[in-house]
């Protein structure tokens, strides 16, 4: 559903991603760990095309974002390809980014209007089943500063959602929460997976890495350093990711 192919990324003369290459399958949850500054929201960033690659591939369900010439280099597909294939996926970011203006039902329904030019009515219809789903039916009146920040990123999970994408990114989405308020969000992202959501999730949350993921990756300094289960991972004999994982523990 998702793969990319040698993925370079350098900001002027920092390059943060040398070589990674990863693939994500439908229904397949994937967590990406490893220190800080080690590249791993770039990776998100290119892959969710707000940065752009200096090279590699980007390939959303067998349609190519960019493509690699002779060199490797990345080459775009046009506005409108991408444009498209922008709805396959959605982002979750560490700090919410609601429209601190916007009541909550705005917040979500607000994109399927503009986006998906879908009628008023069934984007609140979608909204507020989202809404219940993520058990802020009560909320949807709400401005943003009116709530927690565990009920915010519930309501940024909903936005993205609201988007119907097929793969999910989350870019620490606990991070920014207190440890009570990070149990919360944790728990809805646990449910996307039991209804077989695709997901890439960067995170800090070892346990929860573990117990969640299908796969988890492993970087630094811009390269993929190991690979596997949650079972390989947190058994492997790669003292630097054991090392890292060590620090959580
Ligand atoms: P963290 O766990 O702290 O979030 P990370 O693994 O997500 O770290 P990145 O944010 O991807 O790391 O950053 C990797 C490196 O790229 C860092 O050295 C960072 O300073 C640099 N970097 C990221 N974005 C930019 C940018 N827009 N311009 C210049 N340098 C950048
Ligand atoms: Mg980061």
């Amino acid at each position: 559903i998702l793969e990319i192919n040698h993925m370079k990324k350098s900001f002027d003369d920092l390059e943060v991603i040398k070589d990674i290459s990863l693939s994500v399958n439908e229904g397949e949850v994937l967590s990406i760990i490893g220190p800080s500054g080690s590249g791993k929201s770039t990776v998100l960033r290119c892959a969710t095309m707000l940065e752009k690659m200096d090279g590699g591939e980007l390939i959303y369900l067998g349609e190519h974002a960019a493509e690699m010439n002779n060199e490797g280099r990345s080459v775009y597909a046009s506005k409108k390809d991408l444009k498209r294939i922008h709805k396959h996926f959605g982002l979750v970011f560490q700090s919410f980014n609601l429209f601190p203006h916007y009541s909550v039902l705005k917040n979500i329904i607000d994109a399927p209007m503009s986006v998906d030019k879908i009628s008023r009515k069934e984007a609140e219809e979608r909204a507020m089943a989202l809404l219940k789903k993520l058990g802020l039916e009560d909320k949807k009146d709400a401005y943003p500063f009116q709530l927690s920040g565990g009920q915010q990123q519930r309501v940024s999970i909903a936005r993205a959602l609201a988007l119907q994408p097929k793969i999910l990114f989350f870019d620490e989405p606990t991070s920014a929460l207190d440890p009570e308020l990070t149990g919360e969000v944790l728990k809805v992202i646990k449910e996307l997976a039991q209804d077989n959501m695709t997901m890439i999730i960067v995170t800090h949350e070892m346990q929860f890495a573990k117990e969640l993921s299908d796969r988890i990756i492993f970087m630094e300094d811009g390269v993929i350093q190991g690979e596997g289960t949650p079972e390989d991972i947190f058994n492997t004999e790669n003292e630097r990711i054991k090392d890292f994982i060590g620090k959580f523990a």
